[in-house]
């Protein structure tokens, strides 16, 4: 495939697969290594652009929504390709964007159409379609049973709003998008104000790939505009059928308060705020607490900690074994170069975050100062009394600081487990010794959080079938999800059941002869037949 994507950015939206310009307020992307401002200026779009790009994707619905699973899996891999023809420029225009490095940009690609592509196998796969067939018993008494069908239909248009944290994996072409499209829905993008050149040059590759595909051009649009503004007037625009959101808890809890006033209320599947608990068992510190001090550090200060899954609380029982463990983590974090953060205003909220840490726990060190759009790592402890008993301490502070609560014995960690809130993961450390431990610990976890890890660190989200990326709030809007991994199509899906309907009007995931060869559940028991 040869790459007919023009590498000049236009500063344009694209809505139904014309660039458009908006006429509201301008925005630039803003390199925060070098400081300065990148061209081109982009502009918001306004509530005629929500109104052009909704109605579009209300208008390709149908006619998106009865493509084969086929046909959408080859449109996934179409955009995956696309993507990759234009690889260089873009990874060149995300590390300028983010200041990120570019290692990390590369893998972040790379995610990004494994995602794309693990969603095409799911269509092919087939167990998606939730086809369930329960055949009809006519002489069953005292009544006959009708013959009832049924399997998960797309919801219609969703709104995805991009991440600033993960200016590909979670933006444009990310997670939210990928599992939308399989699903049979149109996806509209408010693409995030921090990298407006990704934004484009992504949204132009999935635009090439639906006009390759021969799919209606409202199958896709991308928007720029304020969330308050263009956003809330996405969410309840009525065409809307659902939201997908990475991003803070004040923009998720805002989102779902507007979705659930609508006339027709919608889900919203917002992943906010999440601290990652990892708990330092006893047998674990007493063989390994330095070790552990120091990997510790380096899941904290990657990608200068700006991950949803960065490890933002240590809970441990106080002893040698955490002396060793905070003697360690104490030289890491004191060696921490400044990284930048993803804009001025995340660096920002970061250092205000510290230094309500600050005025609430004791500091164990600081990480190497920098200029202001940098983040200087910071490492705290407190107790476990004063951790339940502060919302400050409790809260995420999104970048690469951490707090360490010490416990008197087993039965306080375990009380401070059962106090936190909802998480995207909890993490333990645990030796063979302890077993008993982690064995009572594990249940509580199981409510807290939506990923359980043992012995790892929780920065690092694989991409597969058995991922969940969720919790309960506020780690999400809504813990029965996963925004990561291939039950994510599920958001996107609601279940039809076909009472006595005709044969000859049966879709085929549910038709006689299981004419797509997908696994199907007749009578109560899976069968290919
Ligand atoms: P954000 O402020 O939540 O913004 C994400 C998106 O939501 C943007 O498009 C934003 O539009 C929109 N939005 C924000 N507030 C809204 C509101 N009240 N109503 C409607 N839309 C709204 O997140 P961010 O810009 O990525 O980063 C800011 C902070 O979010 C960080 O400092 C961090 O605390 C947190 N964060 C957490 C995670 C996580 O995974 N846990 C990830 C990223 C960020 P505007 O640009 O117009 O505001």
């Amino acid at each position: 495939m040869t790459a007919t994507l023009a590498h000049q950015l236009t500063g344009q939206m694209i809505i139904a697969g014309s660039p458009v310009s908006g006429t509201g307020a301008e925005i630039r992307g803003f390199d925060p290594a070098a400081g300065q401002p990148l061209e081109p200026a982009y502009r918001h779009g306004d509530s005629a652009d929500v109104e052009a790009a909704a109605a579009a994707a209300a208008a390709a619905f149908p006619v998106y929504r009865a493509t084969t699973s086929e046909q959408r899996a080859q449109f996934l891999e179409a955009i995956a390709a696309r993507i990759e023809a234009v690889k260089e420029t873009l990874i060149a225009r995300a590390v300028a964007e983010s200041g990120l490095p570019q290692a990390r940009i590369t893998g972040e690609v790379g995610r990004t159409t494994g995602q794309l592509r693990l969603f095409a196998e799911v269509l092919r796969e087939g167990s998606w379609n939730g086809a369930r067939i329960d055949n009809a018993l006519p002489d069953r008494a005292p009544l006959p049973r009708p013959d009832i069908r049924q399997r998960f239909i797309p919801l219609g248009p969703v709104a995805v709003f991009s991440a600033s944290n993960f200016p590909l994996a979670f933006s444009v072409a990310g997670g939210d998008t990928a599992s939308a499209l399989a699903a049979g829905c149109p996806v509209v993008v408010k693409g995030h104000d921090a990298h407006p050149g990704t934004s484009e040059i992504v949204a132009r590759a999935i635009t090439e790939a639906v006009a390759e595909s021969g799919l209606p051009a409202g199958t896709f649009s991308l928007l720029f505009g304020t969330g308050q503004k263009l956003g809330i007037a996405l969410v309840t625009d009525p065409r809307i059928k659902a939201v997908g959101f990475t991003g803070s808890r004040t923009g998720g809890t805002a989102l779902v308060a507007a979705a659930a006033a609508r006339p027709e209320p919608i889900p919203v599947y917002a992943e906010m705020s999440s601290i990652n608990p990892v708990f330092l068992l006893d047998g674990a510190l007493s063989t390994r607490g330095a070790e552990l001090g120091k990997a510790f550090i380096g899941s904290l200060t990657m990608g200068s900690g700006q991950f949803c899954t960065n490890p933002g609380l240590v809970i441990a029982v106080d002893g040698p074994g955490l002396d060793a463990f905070v003697a360690a983590a104490r030289e890491a974090v004191s060696a921490a170069p400044a990284t930048p953060m993803l804009t001025p205003n995340i660096a920002g909220s970061y250092a205000s975050g510290v230094e309500s840490l600050a005025a609430a726990a004791e500091l164990v060190a600081r990480g190497v100062e920098g200029s202001e759009t940098c983040g200087q790592a910071a490492l705290f402890t407190t107790d476990a009394k004063s951790f339940l008993a502060s919302e400050d301490l409790q809260a995420e502070v999104f970048g690469a600081s951490s707090l360490i609560v010490r416990c008197a014995d087993a039965a306080e960690v375990a009380v401070v487990a059962q106090g936190i809130e909802g998480q995207l993961t909890a993490t333990v450390h645990a030796d063979d010794s302890d077993g008993d431990a982690a064995r009572e610990l594990l249940p509580l976890l199981e409510l807290k959080a939506g990923r359980i890890l043992f012995n790892g660190w929780p920065t690092g989200v694989e991409v597969c079938h058995a991922m969940v990326h969720g919790g309960p709030f506020p780690a999400t809007s809504d813990s029965r999800t996963t925004s990561v991994g291939a039950r994510a199509i599920e958001r996107f899906l609601r279940p039809v059941a076909y009472q006595d309907v005709p044969k000859a009007l049966l879709p085929s995931a549910i038709a006689d002869g299981n004419p797509e060869q997908i696994w199907r559940r007749i009578d109560g028991r899976l069968s290919q037949d």
